[in-house]
């Protein structure tokens, strides 16, 4: 997940130019072990049918070990159930008996790759006119490797971090079948991980079709995830004999009163400073109503205007959409049942419930039932816009990207920040990578990176991750 807000909405002035592309041969030596190191996990298949996170958690665990980690340092962990969805938490002690530790949170699986569907092997990294070819080069073995490498320069460098640097590598992020990591943590090894605040994906920037940089975003929070099995049930009969009472015509009613039903505006800290500095960079219409909306949330003429855009108005309150659909039983009967999937995504701070009752009033049909399904999430609090978290970002940021906006994000997706929060650990998606116009294919064909972004990316995050750290 990288640069999805940003990717869809993005119109700001042009900053300055992202850095010329190194080729294989002017690398620096620390970029090349980086690069084996991409490499290594890229070609490790970690997908859910034929792949195994537990392996590439061994991979890097044995560069942590090689570079100085001692075995205490290095937590292996993993169900029964699941002996290829391990993890591992690495463990670089910090110097202060006060300043408490950070996390650094990646997920190691990636979505499923078909290589009759791609045009080069999804599981090989390929470098090609300046971008490498991969599944996971976005998503998100890039930051995996930054990770990685991050720690094994810091043990040669003998750098003294004065926080401790946490690292959790995990599996089933994409995928609701996999054993979680980052929930398992979260759930059973709260101290291992334990931490002020940890960076994670869910950030990014957007470049122009020139690769000129446009902006980067910081994801600050998330929107939740929550689904409904709506149903209608009837005696039925035989459909000779037909009358007005249906559940198939009860359920269309319902759903229609869903497509209807507009959950009212909400924002926050993250939303109020996203639509305030995309605002100032744009001189069109939407760019006055993002003024207007961070200045007065009750200003109904800018809310008009910005719901025109899906992802603004997704955005600015939870959404739940009809996704799938099944009734009845036989062509000749009349239906004694018919059902929905509702796709809710909660703005961060509402719960199950309240969607629930928002629906059903909507709905306004006791015969119309609506269930929960599971997963039902805690409620999140999403993370706060802590200076001292963005304030270190902003000034690694104007080295790198010089003259580029800073843009705090709302995901209207998730990510595993999703588990870190409820547990106390506010979780940040980070800038540095960043994708072209046409997106970076994550999840999808042919992801790519370009390796501009991929060189300067992971020295923005070392820079970033030594900020924090203190030395
Ligand atoms: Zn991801």
């Amino acid at each position: 997940m990288l640069g999805r807000v940003l990717g869809a909405v993005l119109a700001v002035t042009a900053g300055l130019g992202a850095a010329h592309t190194a080729s294989a041969a002017e690398l620096r030596p620390d970029q090349v072990r980086f690069r084996e190191i991409y490499k290594e996990l890229v070609e490790t298949n970690t997908s859910l049918s034929v792949g195994s996170c537990t392996e590439a958690a061994a991979k890097m665990g044995a560069r942590l070990k090689a570079a100085g980690f001692t075995d205490s340092q290095l937590t292996y962990f993993s169900v029964p159930e699941h002996p290829k969805d391990g993890g591992l938490v690495a463990i670089l002690p910090g110097t202060s008996k006060t300043a408490k530790p950070m996390l650094l949170l990646g997920h190691l699986d990636v979505v499923e790759a078909k290589r009759a569907d791609w045009t080069r092997d999804p599981f090989v990294l390929i470098e090609e006119n300046g971008y490498f070819y991969g599944r996971g080069t976005s998503d998100m073995k890039v930051i995996d490797a930054t990770w990685v490498d991050m720690l094994i320069r810091f043990k040669e460098e003998k750098f003294q971090n004065k926080r401790t640097i946490k690292l959790a590598l995990t599996c089933g992020e994409e995928t609701l079948e996999a054993f979680n990591g980052a929930d398992w943590l979260a759930k059973n090894k709260r101290d291992l991980i334990d931490a002020e605040f940890a960076l994670n994906e869910g950030g990014g920037g957007r470049a122009d079709a020139n690769g000129k940089l446009q902006a980067q975003g910081v994801q600050v929070g998330e929107k939740v995830v929550q689904q409904f099995r709506m149903e209608t049930t009837n005696a039925g009969g035989h459909s000779s004999v037909p009358i007005r009472d249906n559940a198939i015509y009860q359920l269309a009613q319902g759903l229609l009163k869903v497509r209807d039903y507009e959950f009212p505006l909400q924002m926050n800290d993250t939303t109020r400073a996203f639509f305030s500095k995309v605002g100032v960079g744009r001189n069109d219409t939407m760019g006055q109503a993002m003024l207007a909306i961070a200045r007065d949330p009750n200003d109904k003429a800018a809310e008009a205007e910005l719901n025109k855009d899906r992802g603004f108005h997704s955005m600015l309150r939870t959404t739940c959409v009809a996704t799938l659909l099944d009734g009845g039983h036989a062509e000749n009967a009349l239906p004694q049942r018919a059902g929905a999937n509702i796709n809710c995504r909660m703005f961060p701070g509402n719960t199950m419930e309240q969607t629930k009752a928002a629906l059903e009033a909507a709905i306004n049909d006791p015969g119309v039932k609506l269930t929960p399904l599971q997963p039902i999430r805690a409620k999140p609090t999403p993370p706060p816009l802590d200076p001292k978290i963005i304030g270190p970002m902003e000034k690694v940021a104007a080295k790198y990207f010089p003259g580029v906006p800073l843009v705090p994000t709302m995901s209207t997706g998730a990510s595993d920040a999703i588990y870190l929060s409820p547990v106390g650990i506010p979780t940040y998606g980070v800038p540095g990578f960043w994708s072209g116009p046409e997106g970076s294919g994550a999840h999808g064909l042919n992801e790519h990176m370009s390796a501009a972004s991929v060189y300067t990316g992971r020295d923005y995050l070392t820079d970033l991750v030594k900020a924090y750290a203190g030395g």
